[in-house]
């Protein structure tokens, strides 16, 4: 799998996790500790997994150069910014 590949779906874990701590807000109404407990668990697991594989992955291929896990322009980028080398 392409690093950009890899980025996608990390972002999209990163997002998830998010979502699910933001969806507490509407859940709470419900009353149902059972149901916040799982969203908090998942939120964490889902963010957790998405640090640890940017830390992994999310960095040049060629020069081994890490890039912002944060979501910035890094994100468009087509040419490493260290090595020059063409990101996939
Ligand atoms: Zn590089």
């Amino acid at each position: 799998m392409s690093v950009k590949k890899i980025r996608k779906f990390n972002l999209f874990l990163l997002y998830f996790g998010l979502f699910c701590f933001f969806s507490i807000a509407i859940t709470v109404n419900f009353g149902s500790l059972l149901l916040i407990f799982i969203q908090i668990i998942v939120g964490l697991i889902s963010g957790g997994i998405s640090v640890i594989l940017s830390f992994i992955f999310w960095r040049c291929p060629y020069c081994g150069e890490r890039f912002e896990i944060r979501h910035s322009r890094m994100d468009k980028i087509i040419f490493c910014p260290y090595c020059g080398q063409k990101i996939e």
